[in-house]
């Protein structure tokens, strides 16, 4: 998924990309296989409500509406039998747990959603931290079996970080409340979303190269070269990497020692995984979670109690996984000794199931799947860039703070990329406002809404809003509040923004429409508008960006750049121009409107942030910030238009103005 997911933003930021896997089927970990005549996740998966980036992404596939989400429950195996600990009340109720213990539990979810230092977190073992909070009865009875449930023979060693942020993942889930919210998965399986996301690479002009497994990569003469045994050798210009460590360390012969040694040195943990296709369901749980130290796998995954059963023709699917270190001997047992010995255990453990119920049977293995979340593992995350000029490295070892799963990956990737090959450094302080739209909660359009509300009532009243026969240019458009207003109204709508977020959140807000479309920014100088070159527009908006420009000449460079995309009838309207500096009492007004909107902390720190940002700008002398509008005028005149100033209505502070250009002559005459 990282690799996908980074080809995705690549393409979409107009990088010519190939793609390479070693197997022949896309996905990784997240791929499907055949287990008699169903096809469906080799690995289990679901989707968990708070997986915003995953959400993201559906929704820009247009699978948004394929996820069905159920009220599923988790299993614990304690005083022989499985009793549902998924709600408090259930934990509460519990006979064979002691209170203490119950009580321990509490205290620790509570801890986990507490403030804390990643560091400290990273510095103490988990059982340690889990003792201090829950107590030992509770370490010995609950969360030391289900660390070995995850973490295998290295659930003694993982640190606190691991446990804490599984935790705050899980704490997440719907309504809030530990282990009792829903869990989703897309109609199809995974098989279904890596078939679209492939798609859409097509469709980006990806090339995608199956059955490549890498060996080599040499850096030479500023290029890179690929090698696979009894392939064709692939160049580039830059790489980046998402595969595990030690395998990139082999292969990356050009970097230093101390580099490959970072990588190599990385321990996997990966998982054997038996997948059984039953005639009969064994438990009511999503997850039964196994307490018993001999039982040859960790825990029971009926799927069937989250997928509709109809979806496999009434018969059950049951994954029993096994997580070991990578290099443990019992990778090389053969799949019938494995699917054996799971069964025999599995008799024993479920009354009533006999091997005669079992229709198909398939064993899957991953070697390196999750990094062993050991002490201190933060200050040997390798780094994104390497000493080889343009070779990356992106994989789950960098995510910290997270726990394995296809939401982190996506945002990992997505923030990877976007440092990488977007925002370049001083990128970020040249043009305060790339970025803004990225911070912001990807759920949570408020901010949008509202800037959208205030612009649609101004350009209303000056009966400015474009036309059926317009072809809109929208220059910093946001998550696409403004495309989703328009795009019904005009005859083609573009919108231009520098955030690769807030562009996957307009795509995904308006899916297909046939009249839009959202284009990448060149975040080193946005103002120059080459990603729309030769098109020409009859209406162009640019609201809320001109503020963020950090000096005259980028300003006349941007009126310049619109001029020449501007139809020789076009209006082009330069919104939400601060021209009088009021910091306090816009900040307090809008933070006020916010918090009567009920906008989330982060969305509201993201305002003050934006106000702030403004205001630091506008102290500095030779900022155009609080505009001179004698100045703007005459950088609109020089670029060849007539500029008519409007007031605008409705924003608190009134302190803001419209400016309206119409070409007054050819481009490049003066
Ligand atoms: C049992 C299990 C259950 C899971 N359940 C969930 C869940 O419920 N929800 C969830 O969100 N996540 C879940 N995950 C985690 C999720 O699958 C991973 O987080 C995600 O798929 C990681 O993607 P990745 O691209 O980082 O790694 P991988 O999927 O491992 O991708 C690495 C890719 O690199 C390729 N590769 C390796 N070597 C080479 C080479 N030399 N040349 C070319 N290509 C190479 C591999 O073939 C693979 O395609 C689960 C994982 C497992 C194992």
């Amino acid at each position: 998924m990282m690799g996908l997911a980074a080809a995705l933003h690549l393409a979409q930021a107009r990088r010519s990309v190939t793609l390479v896997e070693a197997g022949s089927e896309l996905g990784g970990l997240a791929a499907s296989c055949s287990l008699g005549d169903i096809h469906w996740d080799r690995f289990y998966h679901v989707i968990l409500s708070s997986d915003e980036n995953l959400r993201g992404l559906l929704s820009s596939l247009s699978l948004n509406e394929e996820i069905r989400f159920r009220r599923t429950s988790t299993g614990l195996q304690i005083g022989g039998r499985f009793q549902s600990i998924s709600t408090p009340s259930e934990l509460l109720a519990c006979r064979d747990i002691p209170w203490r213990a119950k009580l321990g539990l509490g205290r620790t979810i509570l801890a986990s959603m507490a403030k804390t230092s990643i560091h400290d977190l990273d510095a103490e073992t988990a059982i340690d931290w889990l003792t201090r909070h829950s107590g030992k009865k509770a370490v010995d009875i609950i969360w030391r079996p289900l660390l070995r449930a995850k973490l295998g023979n290295s659930a003694d060693d993982a640190s606190a970080l691991f446990i804490w942020s599984t935790l705050r993942r899980l704490y997440g889930v719907g309504a809030g409340r530990f282990g009792s919210g829903q869990f989703g998965y897309v109609a199809g399986g995974y098989r279904r979303i890596i078939s679209a996301l492939e798609n859409r690479l097509v469709q980006l002009g990806v090339n995608i190269i199956r059955d490549w497994p890498l060996a080599n990569i040499q850096y030479v003469g500023q290029q890179h070269v690929l090698s696979s045994p009894g392939q064709a050798g692939i160049v580039a210009d830059r790489v980046v990497l998402t595969i595990p460590g030690p395998i990139a360390a082999r292969a990356c012969t050009s970097l230093t020692a101390t580099e490959r040694s970072c990588l190599a040195d990385i321990e996997f943990l990966g998982v054997i995984c038996v997948s059984l296709l039953l005639d009969q369901s064994l438990t009511g749980f999503y997850i039964s979670n196994l307490t018993d130290e001999d039982a040859p796998f960790t825990g029971i995954i009926e799927m069937t109690n989250l997928v509709d059963p109809g979806t496999f023709g009434g018969r059950h699917l049951v994954y029993l996984p096994l997580y070991l270190r990578s290099d443990d001997p019992r990778f090389a047992l053969d799949d019938r000794a494995i699917t054996d010995t799971f069964t025999a255990y599995l008799a024993k453990l479920i009354p009533g199931f006999s091997a005669a119920s079992i229709l198909a049977t398939g064993v899957n293995r991953a070697a390196q799947v999750l990094a062993v979340p050991e002490l201190k593992r933060i200050e040997r995350i390798p780094k994104l860039r390497t000493t080889v000029p343009g070779l990356y490295l992106l994989n789950g070892a960098q995510i910290v703070g997270g726990t394995l799963n296809v939401n982190e990956t996506l945002r990992h990737a997505e923030e990877s990329i976007a440092r990488l090959f977007v925002d370049t450094p001083g990128n970020e302080t040249r043009f305060p406002a790339v970025g803004l739209w990225t911070r912001l909660p990807p759920w949570d359009d408020r901010l949008a809404q509202m800037e959208n509300d205030f612009l649609v009532k101004n350009l209303k009243h000056h009966e400015l809003l474009p036309g059926s026969q317009d072809k809109v240019l929208d220059l910093g458009c946001g998550p696409g509040i403004t495309a989703q207003r328009l795009m019904d109204h005009v005859r083609e709508y573009v919108g231009l923004d520098v955030s690769i977020a807030a562009l996957a959140r307009a795509r995904g807000r308006i899916g297909a429409a046939e009249n839009v479309a959202f284009l990448p920014l060149d975040r080193d100088w946005p103002v120059s508008l080459d990603v729309v070159k030769g098109q020409h527009f009859t209406y162009i908006l640019c609201n809320s960006v001109i503020q963020y420009l950090p000096d005259m000449a980028s300003i006349q460079s941007l009126f310049r750049a619109l001029r020449n995309v501007a139809a020789p009838s076009a209006r082009v309207v330069i919104g939400d121009i601060p021209v009088r500096h009021r910091f306090i009492r816009e900040a307090m007004l809008l933070l006020a409107q916010g918090t009567r909107g009920g906008f989330p902390l982060q969305t509201l720190s993201s305002l003050f942030r934006r106000v702030l940002s403004q205001h630091l700008h506008a102290s500095r002398a030779e900022s155009p910030t609080v505009h001179d509008l004698t100045q703007l005028a005459r950088a609109a005149q020089e670029a060849g238009f007539s500029v008519e100033v409007l007031p605008v209505l409705t924003r608190p502070s009134g302190n803001r103005v419209l400016l309206v250009c119409r070409p007054a002559q050819e481009p490049g005459s003066r």
